[in-house]
């Protein structure tokens, strides 16, 4: 039998980090330490060695001026702290407006990978995966060979009440393209929205099964069964989400979600962290791997999927 259960957790998580922009409380936590001072040394220098790969990121899209300064501000805490972030879309949702999308989108996403390339990793989303039209712009834009990941897709997605089929006509389209320019899809994915968890997961494994040179990366959580039964699935760990998976590791990553003007990483109802807190956050818990899986969560495993050099 599956276990859902960590899919249940992470919802509560992003129904409130995807829907409290800005208010969440500042924690103030941060941790200026001494290897902080000797990175910002580094970073001052415009250049930094990253040891650690935020696989999941987003742009804010509501406001170019704000997502400007964000775009800033997330690339000197990442220097500082040594990451690599994967950014894209945050296609937004209820209650600021429906889910929208943009190609405009995608080329803030491209602005950014041009003013700090160390830092920003570009991921292609601009696009509603419901839009039939989507699919020759994916190929388009692939083709451009300027994208390392496609996705956040929102599929099945409850905060923003997006019901696609993992296995909709277009994905089926879209998964073959992604394997030719071997680009990982990220994808959003909850079996059992918007009602009969049985057939979201048949949805899933049909995906899977059907193209098995497509690499999947499961966003927010890691379901360890389906992973076992598909080579292909490989997935993102959230620490604010669920617990870091016991076994895996070569098919596990880390991200954040960062969505927020504040740098604030939500954690659920009224919680949240500064960027840079979640990040030492995750080094603490990787610390508790063997050097060697540490290393792939971290970074090892996104190189391989040519995610980063
Ligand atoms: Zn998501
Ligand atoms: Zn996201």
């Amino acid at each position: 039998m599956r276990n859902w259960t960590p899919v249940a957790i992470v919802l509560n998580v992003l129904a409130v980090s995807c829907t409290n922009s800005g208010t969440a409380p500042l924690d103030g936590g941060s941790s200026a330490d001494a290897s902080s001072s000797t990175n910002a040394d580094a970073a001052q220098e415009g250049g930094f060695t990253a040891t650690l790969v935020d696989v999941h990121a987003h742009i804010w899209p509501l406001n170019k001026e704000d997502n400007d300064k964000y775009i800033d501000d997330l690339a000197a805490v990442a220097r500082t702290e040594r990451v690599r972030i994967v950014l894209g879309l945050h296609a937004s949702q209820p209650p600021h407006r429906p889910p929208t999308y943009s190609t405009d989108h995608d080329t803030w996403t491209l602005e950014a990978v041009s003013k700090y390339p160390d830092v920003y990793i570009p991921s292609l989303n601009g696009f509603d995966p419901a839009d039939s039209a989507s699919v020759e712009y994916v190929r388009t834009q692939l083709a451009t060979g300027k994208w390392k990941v496609l996705g956040e897709l929102d599929l099945r997605n409850k905060p923003k009440q997006t019901t696609t089929p993992a296995n909709h006509a277009n994905m089926m389209q879209m998964y073959p393209l992604a394997a030719q320019y071997k680009v990982p899809v990220l994808i959003h994915w909850e079996s059992c929205y918007p009602s009969d968890c049985t057939a979201g997961e048949a949805e899933l494994n049909d995906a899977l099964t059907k193209n098995p040179s497509t690499t999947f990366i499961f966003a927010h959580t890691c379901p360890i069964d389906q992973m076992k039964a598909h080579p292909n699935l490989h997935c993102e760990h959230e620490v604010q989400a669920t617990p870091l998976p016991s076994d895996g590791f070569d098919r596990v990553m880390v991200g954040t979600d960062i969505q927020q003007t504040s740098l604030q990483v939500g954690y659920g109802p009224g919680k949240s962290r500064h960027y840079r807190d979640t990040i030492a956050e995750i080094r603490a818990e990787l610390a508790k791997l063997s050097p060697e899986d540490a290393e792939r969560v971290a970074i090892g495993n996104a190189r391989l999927l040519k995610i980063v050099e």
